[in-house]
C-alpha cells in the first residue's frame, strides 16, 4: 500500500469519527496509538521528552513548533483522558488536573481577579464553600452564597456585577437542584461566566453546555474512575478559555494529573455509561425501599415524584443518579446505630465507587461548615448519605434493611 492510500485511510477514519454517538465516544474517543499500533490505550509514564537536535529544543521553547516538552505541560496519556472526556461531554477542551478540587480551584482562578465578585449557590461542596468564603476574599475576591433552589434569589444576587458563579447540580449531599438555563442567562446578563460541578451527575446524565454554561469542572475521583483507586480532576470548555485564560495558569503553577492516573480515568471512561445506568437502577430500587421503612422520615432522590424539583431534575438529567439521602426518625443517634450495624455498605466519605458506600454528612464532609450552615442546607443529624454501588440490589436492601431493623 502506498503512502497516498495510507493518508486517505487515515483520514476517512477521521471524518467517521464526527459521527460518533455517546457510548462510542466513550470507548474510542481521544485514542491515538504509538508506532507500536497497541489495542490499548498507552501508559506513557514519562516527566519529560527528548529532542532529536538543538534546534528542535529551541524551537519547541519558542513555540513555534508544536511538540511535547514536559508533563506538566502536556503528556500523551493525560491527553487521550481529556480528548475522551471532552469528547463525551461535548466540550471544544479540556485539562486534567490533580483532583476535583483543583478544578474548581483553577477554574475559578482563571475567571477571577482582586475587586471581583463571585456569586455561588450554597449548596457546595465542603472544600469548595472554603475557597468560596475563606481562600478567595484573601485575594480581595467578595462572594454571596445563595439558596441554589432559589431563583429569586439568583435573580437578586445577580442583579449587581460579577464576574463567576459556581454550583452543583444535583447537590452533596441534599440533591437539591439548580436550574440550569434560568441561572446560565441571569449570570451572562450579569457579566458572569458559569462554572457547574458535574461530578454527581457525570457526562452521561447531564449536559451543561447545552444549557449555555461556560465552563464544566469534574471530580474524576467519583464515577470516571468508578472503582475508588485514583484522585483527579477535569476543566472542560470553549478551547480559546482554555488556551488563552486557564493554560497559563496551570502550565506555570502545577496542577497536573498523574499520567498513571490518567490511565485508569481513560479506561474508566470506557465503561462509565455502564456503570452509571446500573448504578442509577439501584439507587432507585434502595430510594424505594428506604422510603417504606418506618425507621425514615424523609428520602430524597430526584428520581422520586416525592423529590421537590422533580419535575426540573427529570428535565435536566437523563437519570437520577447513583446518590440517595435518606433522614432517619431517631436522629443521630439512630444514623450512628445504623452505620455500625452495617455488614456490607461501607462507612467512607468517598462516592461513586463500585463499593457502596455511606456516610453521615453532620459529622463527616459537611462539620467544617457549622451547625448554622448545615441547617440552612437541610443536613440534620439523622442525615445519612449512600453511594448505591454496582453490587446485587438486593443484597445492598437487604443489608440496609437489617442495620434500620435494630
Ligand atoms: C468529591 C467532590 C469534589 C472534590 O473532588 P476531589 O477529587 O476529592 O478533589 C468536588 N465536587 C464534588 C461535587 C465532589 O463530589
Amino acid at each position: 500500500m502506498d503512502g497516498d492510500q495510507k493518508a486517505r485511510i487515515a483520514a476517512s477514519r477521521k471524518e467517521s469519527q464526527k459521527s460518533w454517538r455517546a457510548a462510542t465516544r466513550a470507548v474510542r474517543g481521544g485514542l491515538k496509538r504509538s508506532n507500536f499500533e497497541e489495542t490499548s490505550e498507552a501508559l506513557f509514564l514519562t516527566s519529560g521528552y527528548v529532542y532529536p537536535n538543538a534546534e528542535e529544543a529551541e524551537a519547541a521553547f519558542a513555540g513555534t513548533i508544536d511538540r511535547l516538552q514536559y508533563s506538566r505541560f502536556g503528556n500523551p496519556t493525560v491527553t487521550m483522558f481529556e480528548d475522551r472526556l471532552a469528547a463525551l461531554e461535548g466540550a471544544e477542551a479540556c485539562r486534567a488536573t490533580s483532583t476535583g478540587m483543583s478544578a474548581v480551584f483553577y477554574a475559578l482562578l482563571s475567571l477571577l481577579r482582586a475587586g471581583d465578585r463571585v456569586v455561588a449557590a450554597r449548596q457546595l461542596f465542603g472544600s469548595c464553600h472554603y475557597i468560596i468564603t475563606e481562600l478567595l476574599p484573601r485575594f480581595g475576591i467578595e462572594h454571596e452564597l445563595v439558596d441554589g433552589r432559589d431563583l429569586d434569589a439568583w435573580k437578586k444576587a445577580l442583579s449587581k456585577p460579577a464576574k463567576a458563579v459556581l454550583f452543583e447540580t444535583p447537590s452533596n449531599p441534599t440533591l437539591d437542584i439548580v436550574d440550569i438555563k434560568a441561572v446560565t442567562e441571569l449570570a451572562h446578563a450579569a457579566g458572569a461566566r458559569v462554572v457547574l460541578d458535574n461530578a454527581f451527575a457525570t457526562p452521561i446524565l447531564q449536559r451543561p453546555f447545552e444549557h449555555g454554561v461556560d465552563i464544566v469542572v469534574h471530580s474524576a475521583t467519583k464515577y470516571i474512575d468508578g472503582q475508588g483507586r485514583t484522585l483527579g480532576g477535569a476543566i472542560l470548555g470553549p478551547k480559546k478559555y482554555i488556551l488563552d485564560e486557564l493554560q497559563p495558569i496551570t502550565r506555570n503553577t502545577g496542577p497536573s494529573l498523574s499520567p498513571f492516573n490518567a490511565w485508569v480515568m481513560v479506561k474508566g471512561l470506557e465503561t462509565l455509561q455502564l456503570r452509571v445506568e446500573k448504578h442509577c437502577a439501584n439507587a432507585a430500587r434502595v430510594a424505594d425501599e428506604l422510603a417504606a421503612h418506618p425507621a425514615v422520615a424523609r428520602v430524597i432522590y430526584p428520581g422520586r415524584k416525592d423529590h421537590p424539583q422533580h419535575a426540573l431534575a427529570m428535565r435536566q438529567l437523563s437519570a437520577p443518579g447513583g446518590i440517595v439521602a435518606f433522614d432517619l426518625k431517631a436522629g443521630k443517634w439512630a444514623a450512628f446505630e445504623t452505620l455500625n450495624r452495617l455488614r456490607l455498605v461501607d462507612i467512607s466519605n468517598n462516592l461513586g465507587d463500585a463499593k457502596s458506600l455511606i456516610t453521615h454528612p453532620a459529622t463527616t464532609t459537611h462539620k467544617r461548615i457549622g451547625e448554622v450552615e448545615r441547617a440552612k442546607l437541610g443536613i440534620g443529624d439523622g442525615l445519612l448519605r449512600i453511594s448505591v454501588g454496582l453490587e446485587d440490589v438486593e443484597d445492598i436492601i437487604e443489608d440496609l434493611t437489617q442495620a434500620l431493623a435494630g
